[in-house]
C-alpha cells in the first residue's frame, strides 16, 4: 500500500509499505480523506523538535474512511462501515469514561496517547476511537472533527448559551472549526487574528466580528478592546502560540473563562488570576465526536466552505509545501483524497 513517511523536516514522500494486520481490538480502516491541522505541519516541520524522535515516521490524525479488517474481539463495527477516528483512546469502563468524559480516561494503558497515522490507503486504529458517520455526513466533512470537537467541550465546560459571546483566538484549522461550531451553537463571535484569506473565512462561517492581522504576531488585543471596551467574558485560544494565550488573556474581562487548548506558557500571575476571578480550562480534544456528527448530519454545521485546495496522496508534499509557507494565509482546509470515492 502506498503510505506518506516524513524522512527529515520538510522531507515527505509517498512509499509502498507493507499494509499492516489488525491486531485483537483494532481494526483496519481504508482511509478516504485526510484533512491536515497544524499539529501536522509542526510535526512536518518538526518545530523545536518537539514532534519528531526518529525517522522515518507516518503522518496526519484527523481523517475518515472504511472498515476493511476487523481484529479478534471487535464488536460493533461491520466491514465497510463508514468511519472517522477520534483523537485519543480510552477504557470505556473507567470513572471518567462512565461520566462520558473519555477524552480523561483514567487507565493508564489508555491516557497517554499512542502516535495515530492516517496519511497513508490503509491504517489501525483501536475499535474504541472510532465513530460510525450518519449516512449525511460526507468523508470530507467526517475528515475536519478535531476542531468542532475541541470547541464544543470547550464551550460547554464555559457554560456557553444561545447569544452568548466568544472570543475565538485564531482561524487555521481548529479556530476555524470552533467558529463553525460556535455557530451551530448560536454564539455570537469575535474571530481574533489570521489574514488574508483565513479571516475571510471566519467571517463566511458567521463570525460577527473579525480582528485580522496584518503581520504574523502582531498585537491585537489593543483593537478588539476598541469595540469592547470591557472586555470579552468568554475567550478560547486554538494557536497554541505564545502571542494567542498573550491576546486571549489581554481581552479576557475581569470574571472571564479563558479555554486553552495548547501549550505556551501563561502570561498572568497567580495575583493576576485572583484579582480578575479567572477560569482557566485546560481543553484536552474531547468526547463529542458523536455530536458533532449530529451537527454535521442535521446541516447546522458545515466546514465544507472552508476547503480551498484537494491533493491526491501522490502530491501530499505540494499540499505540505503549501501549508508550511507563505501562501498559508490564504489556505482555509485541505483535504487529501486517499481512497477513491472521497
Ligand atoms: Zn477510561
Amino acid at each position: 500500500m502506498k503510505a506518506a513517511r516524513l524522512h527529515a523536516p520538510g522531507d515527505i514522500r509517498v512509499e509502498d509499505v507493507i499494509r499492516p494486520e489488525p491486531g485483537p481490538g483494532q481494526v483496519l480502516v481504508q482511509v478516504m480523506a485526510y484533512a491536515p491541522y497544524g499539529t501536522d505541519v509542526g510535526t512536518y516541520l518538526n518545530r523545536g523538535g518537539r514532534y519528531v524522535k526518529s525517522y522515518p515516521v507516518g503522518i496526519g490524525a484527523d481523517f475518515s474512511g472504511i472498515v476493511a479488517q476487523l481484529g479478534a474481539g471487535v464488536e460493533g463495527l461491520a466491514l465497510g462501515d463508514r468511519v472517522s477516528a477520534l483523537a485519543l483512546d480510552h477504557c470505556g469502563i473507567c470513572t471518567n469514561c462512565a461520566r462520558g468524559r473519555h477524552n480523561l480516561c483514567l487507565d493508564p494503558a489508555f491516557c497517554t496517547p499512542a502516535r495515530q497515522t492516517c496519511c497513508e490507503e490503509y491504517t489501525l486504529v483501536s475499535a474504541r476511537k472510532l465513530a460510525v458517520l450518519p449516512d449525511a455526513v460526507s468523508f470530507e466533512d467526517a475528515a475536519m472533527l478535531a476542531g468542532p470537537v475541541d470547541a464544543l467541550n470547550a464551550f460547554r465546560r464555559m457554560r456557553l448559551a444561545a447569544g452568548d459571546r466568544v472570543g475565538i483566538l485564531g482561524v487555521g484549522a481548529m479556530g476555524l472549526g470552533a467558529v463553525a461550531m460556535a455557530r451551530a451553537l448560536d454564539l455570537d463571535v469575535v474571530a481574533i487574528g489570521g489574514s488574508g484569506r483565513r479571516s475571510e473565512l471566519a467571517g463566511e462561517l458567521g463570525a460577527g466580528h473579525l480582528f485580522p492581522i496584518g503581520a504574523h504576531g502582531e498585537a491585537v488585543a489593543g483593537r478588539v478592546l476598541e469595540t469592547f471596551p470591557e472586555g470579552l467574558d468568554a475567550v478560547m485560544e486554538t494557536t497554541a502560540s505564545v502571542w494567542g494565550v498573550e491576546q486571549a488573556f489581554a481581552v479576557a474581562a475581569p470574571g472571564a473563562r479563558v479555554a486553552l487548548t495548547g501549550g505556551g506558557a501563561l502570561p498572568v500571575t497567580n495575583w493576576q488570576i485572583v484579582e480578575r476571578e479567572l477560569e482557566i480550562l485546560g481543553v484536552r480534544a474531547g468526547a463529542g465526536q458523536a455530536q458533532v456528527l449530529e451537527f454535521i448530519a442535521s446541516g447546522q454545521l458545515s466546514l465544507r466552505p472552508t476547503i480551498t485546495r484537494r491533493f491526491v496522496l501522490d502530491d501530499v508534499a505540494e499540499a505540505f509545501s503549501l501549508l508550511a509557507g507563505p501562501q498559508a494565509r490564504d489556505v482555509g482546509r485541505v483535504i487529501i483524497e486517499i481512497g477513491e470515492t472521497a
